[in-house]
């Protein structure tokens, strides 16, 4: 309980992301100075990066600043370590455990808390807008001479309306930080005295859209989060409180192997998360959700995870290939981006991450598959910087299989791409997972 409450404080005082921000103005006020000093600039020009996320950040660390100047652009200041963000939205850990800033990285590094609104590949220059309170959508333009698309991708609500209004997204640290304050707002609003019985469970009804890793993770965060502490500080709430995931596929975790998604299933049941698949949702209303099957059904906090959509800035690119249905980047083997109709790379301008696949060889949009892109990319710039050319080979995706924490430390693991019989689901699972 002591630990819990400690918890609790310390995020109100909100202290990872305003340290993050304020040094990054005072920090801007240096980068200045610092660009103007590197115009003399080093032997294989200037990289600049879009977004700070697992592919960029990932290619940040690892590239030669000896012999590049690097500079990122991404609207947040930080990385986040997004595999355990359900954790941070229910107080097992703490946010700034999640995440590493730009800046503390390297000082060869020069940052801007901007985005990227258009690229102007002809002229290897990038439109941009600044995402600083302060100044806000000031703009200004950077040029290049290696350009790195990694701007990820958004959540996707399938145009159903009321999501974006009144639910809750899990992908970065504020959505993360909304979620732990809406959980304790709905325990504290069906604590207050004079509530009907119906109204207490309305508000304390708990649904999560999605029945994917990152939705299933998350219910058995909160799931653990309200049997373990909730449960000690509100006990008379605990007969009105319960949680439901919706999925419109038939099976939750669907990427798993079947007897993994049945053992997820069968734990959730047990445990009282009830699973609705098939299932559609019509509306989001503010306490509400509007589902095909079941008419109304009212909720205190409702998470959307649902799966990905791209980023407003690919849908600016109109000259470079996109993949049909997901309006992915399409890049080749190498990460470089094809152009729409020559289908030949255009020059010095490459993608990875959840905004690209490589033409002909799609790979999920995971934080897996980023990272090792941006290994192979940073290993080709800093052969290039050594005077070595690429290889024909290009990037390979090695698979290590996938887990999800699925509550009271169990999890499952799924490394059938390394093993045909490696699958494990349970107590040991959880001690892999972790
Ligand atoms: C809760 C959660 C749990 C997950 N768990 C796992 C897991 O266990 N295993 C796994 O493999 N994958 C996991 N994933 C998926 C993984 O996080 C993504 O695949 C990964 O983040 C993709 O990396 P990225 O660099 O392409 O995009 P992101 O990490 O999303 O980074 C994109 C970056 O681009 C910036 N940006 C956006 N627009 C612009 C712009 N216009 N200009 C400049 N910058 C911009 C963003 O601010 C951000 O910094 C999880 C995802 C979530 C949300």
């Amino acid at each position: 309980m002591f630990l819990f409450a400690t918890t609790i404080s310390r995020s109100a005082q909100n202290p990872s992301c305003v340290v993050l921000l304020r040094r990054s103005i005072t920090q801007k006020a240096f980068a200045k100075t610092s660009s103007r000093t590197r115009t003399l600039a080093k032997s294989q020009g200037k990289v600049v990066i879009l977004g700070s996320g697992w592919a960029g950040f990932g290619l940040m660390r690892q590239l030669d600043k000896k012999n590049y100047d690097v500079t990122v652009v991404s609207p947040r200041n930080y990385f986040v370590f997004t595999p355990l963000l359900a954790s941070t939205s229910v107080g097992t850990l703490e946010f700034r455990c999640i995440t590493e800033p730009v800046r503390g990285y390297s000082k060869d590094v020069d940052y801007h808390e901007a985005w990227c609104n258009k690229i102007d590949f002809d002229n290897q220059l990038i439109h941009c807008s600044s995402n600083l309170d302060d100044n806000k959508d000031e703009k200004f333009t950077l040029d290049y001479d290696k350009l790195v698309i990694s701007v990820g991708a958004y959540s996707n609500t399938f145009n159903t309306p009321g999501v974006k209004e009144h639910g809750i997204f899990l992908k970065d640290i504020n959505d993360a930080r909304r979620i732990r304050a809406r959980v304790l707002e709905c325990f504290e609003y069906a604590a207050q005295p004079g509530l009907s019985e119906e109204e207490k469970s309305r508000k304390l009804h708990f649904a999560v859209v999605g029945g994917g890793p990152t939705g299933v993770e998350f219910s058995a965060e909160l799931y653990d989060f309200i049997t373990e502490d909730l449960s000690r500080l509100y006990p008379q709430l605990m007969d009105y409180t319960r949680m439901t995931v919706y999925d419109v596929a038939p099976k939750i975790l669907g990427n798993f192997d079947k007897n993994l998604s049945n053992y997820a299933t069968s734990k959730f049941k047990r445990r009282g998360i009830q699973i609705k698949t098939g299932t559609h949702v019509l509306e989001v209303k503010k306490d509400s959700l509007c589902l095909k099957e079941e008419g109304e059904v009212p909720f205190g906090m409702l998470i959307w995870s649902t799966g990905l959509m791209h980023n407003p800035l690919v849908e600016s690119m109109t000259q470079v290939a996109k993949e049909p249905k997901s309006q992915r980047i399409i890049t080749d083997r190498h990460l470089r981006v094809l152009d729409k109709d020559s289908q030949i790379p255009i020059p010095s301008v490459y993608a990875m991450g959840d905004c690209a696949t490589i033409q002909e060889y799609d790979l999920p949009a995971t934080a897996q598959v980023a990272n090792q892109k941006a290994n192979y990319l940073s290993k080709v710039f800093n052969r290039e910087a050594r005077g070595k050319e690429i290889t024909e080979k290009g990037f390979s995706f090695d698979n290590r299989g996938s887990m999800a924490y699925i509550g009271k430390w169990e999890a499952v693991v799924d490394m059938t791409p390394v093993h045909q019989k490696a699958t494990e689901g349970g107590h040991m699972a959880w001690l892999f997972w972790r």
